[in-house]
Order: C-alpha cells, then structure tokens, then sequence
C-alpha cells in the first residue's frame, strides 16, 4: 500500500495549499501534517503571531455609546497579513477547507498556550445562501478543531442567521457594517446558555460588527460570560502599530 502511495505522491507531488507551490527538486519544500493538507516553508514562516501582550482587544473598533456589553472582550492572535492574508481568500474563495482546518489546529495551539477556555465553543454561522454556496462554514472549521484542542464542547447548532446579510467587506463605513448585522443572530430555541461561559469563534474580524451581535444573542440567551475570537485580524496590527 505504501508502494502505491510513493509511486502516486512522486507522480503527482503535492502542492502548498497557501501559495500553490510546487516542492523543490529534492522534494523536501513542502511541510506535511496529517490529512491531506500540505504548506511550504515560505508560507510556513509567514505564520506569525502578535506578541503575547497584543492578542486582547475590546470588540468594537468604534465604540458607540449605549453599547449594551461595552467591555466585550476580543481575542486575536495573529494578524491578517502574511500566511492569513493569503490563506484565508482560498479557504473562502478556491474551496480549501482543510486550510481551515489547519487554521482552526494553530488556533487551537495557541489558546491552549494562552490559557483560553470556556464552556462552550460555538462558531459565527454563514448565511445559509453563502454557506450552500461554498459548501462549508469556514468558522465552523476553524473552531471545531480549535475547540478539539483546548478540549471545550463544541456545538455548530446554537447560534443561528435570522436573515441573510451582505459580507461585512463589501460595506464601508463601521455604522453601515454595524447596521448590517443588527438583529443578525439569535440562539436556537431549545438551548439554555443559562449561566455558561461562551467563546464565540470567527475566521477574521476587522470593526468587530459581526462577533459583538453574536455575543449580544448569546447575553440574551441567558450567557454568564462571552468571550469573542477571530483567527486573525488587521485591526489589532494597526493597533500594535499604533503604540
Ligand atoms: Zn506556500
């Protein structure tokens, strides 16, 4: 069997799944983990965290006032740029979704090092007209593995679209995003978030719109605690920047 599998794997070497690289001559450029996912070095080494110190933020980039959870805390551990900036247009553009899996596995790692838990792990739902179209839920992906690894259940099913929305980046101005989402989610109905601790997961935040309703459905729902993340985010590099 392992014949086949080296007669195959020289016939049809295996590509990055970031940048579509092929390996070198001597076979050794591209770094393999379980499944089928591949990742050359150069990608690899683009897979950079921020500081320790610089992965929490407040949710909302533009605080308003009457904001019902103003502290609402966000955590992002690495920056939309370099290995995300790439990655993340082929998880939800060209299909990779074992990208996302990879994703959700670095994710994971690092908030187990980070010290991230809860009693509950549930993702941002896509819209379901976005999500028959892609054919999966790139944050299901990543907080699903993510959740594996910091050993907290995991449930697809509790937080739910109340409407379809347009993407948050095909809107500019943060009242026009926040707008947006208003009212986007809820919880299903026969789940009790009384008195749980929620870690509410997305693939990117950028004014953080998306993540704060879905943590205002999960309060509203009876939640003791939410806590919001998302992979990867610019705003925290500009707010790193910025100090
Ligand atoms: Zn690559």
């Amino acid at each position: 069997m392992s014949l086949i599998k080296d007669a195959v794997n020289f016939l049809l070497p295996a590509n990055c799944s970031v940048c579509g690289r092929f390996p070198d001559a001597d076979g050794k450029l591209p770094y393999e983990v379980p499944s089928d996912f591949h990742i050359c070095f150069d990608c690899l080494s683009k897979l950079i965290p921020h500081p320790e110190e610089r992965r929490f933020f407040t949710c909302m980039s533009e605080p308003y006032k009457g904001d019902p959870i103003p502290g609402l805390l966000l955590y992002i551990p690495y920056p939309y740029k370099g290995f995300f900036e790439k990655a993340v247009p082929q998880i939800k553009f060209r299909g990779h979704s074992e990208l996302a899996s990879f994703v959700g596995m670095m994710l994971g790692n690092i908030m187990a090092k980070d010290g991230i838990t809860a009693d509950l792990v549930v993702p941002v739902p896509l819209a379901p007209s976005r999500q028959k179209e892609r054919g999966f839920n790139q944050a299901d992906l990543i907080a699903r593995e993510a959740s594996r690894i910091i050993d907290v259940p995991y449930s697809e099913d509790v937080l739910v679209r109340t409407r379809d929305t347009l993407r948050q980046t095909e809107i500019t101005g943060s009242a026009q995003r926040g707008l947006n989402v208003h009212g986007a989610f809820k919880v299903s109905d026969d789940f009790v978030a009384d008195g749980l601790t929620v870690l509410v997961v997305d693939d990117v935040s950028t004014t953080g719109n998306t993540l704060h309703e879905a943590a205002m459905a999960l309060y509203e729902a009876g939640a003791k605690k939410v806590l919001c993340c998302a992979a990867s985010g610019n705003r925290a590099v500009l707010n790193a920047e910025s100090i």
